[in-house]
């Protein structure tokens, strides 16, 4: 049996999958309009605002949010989890376009699914394994076709777990053509190196297996890497981390840092907070929400203080999957992931800013690997390998 929020009805789980995942597209249709006042996208007929001219072509940059463990509607998009999400819900929502049947269909750990995101296809690799993504990544179609240099794409991630997540190991891309990957906590790590300070509470990784934290080395490079690039001086760097409260926070500083002294046109930002419902604490998950729905305004804010991406930049917000509902037998509810039912693969994606319709809602289904083929179409690169296809209302 499974009950879906917003119908207030009991429906027997014998519905076919695609039925109970475009009900829970629907109800979170409703929810927007009547929360943010979208409109629904089907019923719209305009032209595309996107401008596809060269220069404006070169001047486009593309920010990606996603976080790890998504929330469920419950918490977040529904009546009773709105309180949660004031920023996304206020002020993100209405100018984005918003499509809320996005379906995973691959593995639901965490660094696969991202690597999934990144390449457009249903990546295999072992979900607890420092390896490269099988296919070719975003990153790697961007620089090639587009000949774009390394400082262009940039990746800041989560978890030293994530380290291998900007290039693939395919024929005729791989090692040194994609995006540089930045892991803020290996950075706090360095530099804290040797100090007593703690900053523990900074550098919590991977929630849902503590023991998995591979080692990496190159604490000179990383420290090199904030003083040359970042233009961050360690004292500077560890007098910063002091005033923040979460990994997600650390990840954010880096990102804007990031913006303003190298200004990637693709920029990719994995967060991780709200995966702390793994340890049970429903509290520590809501306040992982809210400071994850925080955070992606403050980042949308950095866009448009900064002059190399106020008015040129086009950002996309989505969770690489949700989480078990109440309802499913063997579910764990909020705490995890590993049930694969419809809610914890049924999930959304907002696109605002340059060349995006505001305000629409689109309940069309489409899928997490249509996310680099819609980057590809936007930016103007060709995915070869990916197995998704351009989502057509962002065209
Ligand atoms: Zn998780």
């Amino acid at each position: 049996m499974m009950r879906l929020e917003g119908t207030g009805a009991t429906e027997r789980y014998s519905l076919s999958h695609c039925e109970l995942a475009g009900r829970f597209s629907r109800s979170r249709r409703e929810f927007l309009r009547d929360a943010a006042g979208l409109a629904l996208g089907s019923m719209l007929i305009e032209a595309s605002p996107f401008v596809r001219g060269e220069s404006s072509r070169r001047k486009r940059k593309v920010i990606v949010v996603t976080f790890g463990g998504g929330a469920r509607d419950q918490e977040t998009f529904s009546p009773e989890g709105q309180e949660n999400i004031p920023h996304m819900l206020n002020e993100l929502a209405p100018q984005s376009s918003f499509f809320t049947h996005v379906t995973n269909q691959g593995i639901l750990g965490h660094y696969v699914a991202t690597a999934s995101l990144a390449t457009g296809v249903y990546e295999t690799l072992n979900n607890f394994s420092a390896a490269a993504p099988e296919h070719p990544t975003v990153f790697e179609y961007f620089r090639k076709d587009l000949r774009r240099p390394s400082s262009d794409a940039w990746v800041v991630a989560p978890s030293n777990g994530f380290n291998r997540i900007g290039e693939s190991e395919s024929r005729g891309y791989g090692v040194g053509q994609g995006a540089r990957v930045i892991l803020p906590k290996h950075l706090l790590s360095a530099a804290h190196r040797g100090t007593s300070v703690d900053f523990d509470h900074l550098l919590r990784d991977n929630y849902e297996t503590p023991l998995y934290t591979p080692q990496l080395g190159g604490g000179e490079v990383e420290l090199q890497q904030l003083e040359m690039i970042l233009k961050l001086s360690v004292d500077d760097f560890m007098a910063h981390a002091l005033t923040l409260s979460s990994p997600d926070e650390l990840s954010v500083y880096i990102a804007r840092r990031l913006m303003k002294e190298e200004s990637p046109s693709l920029l990719w930002i994995t967060m991780h907070d709200i995966d702390v419902a793994h340890t049970g604490a429903y509290s520590l998950y809501i306040d992982g929400i809210r400071r994850t729905d925080r955070l992606c305004a403050e980042i949308w804010k950095a866009v448009q203080s900064e002059p190399e991406y106020a008015g040129n930049t086009t950002m996309f917000i989505l969770p690489d999957f949700g989480r078990d509902s109440d309802y499913d037998a063997g579910g764990n509810g909020f705490q995890h992931h590993r049930t694969g039912d419809i809610a914890s693969r049924t999930t959304w994606m907002m696109v605002l800013g340059a060349g995006v319709r505001q305000g629409v809602v689109y309940d069309n289904p489409t899928q997490s690997i249509d996310l680099v083929p819609s980057l590809g179409a936007i930016m103007g690169f060709s995915p070869a390998q990916s197995q998704g296809k351009p989502i057509r209302e962002l065209l």
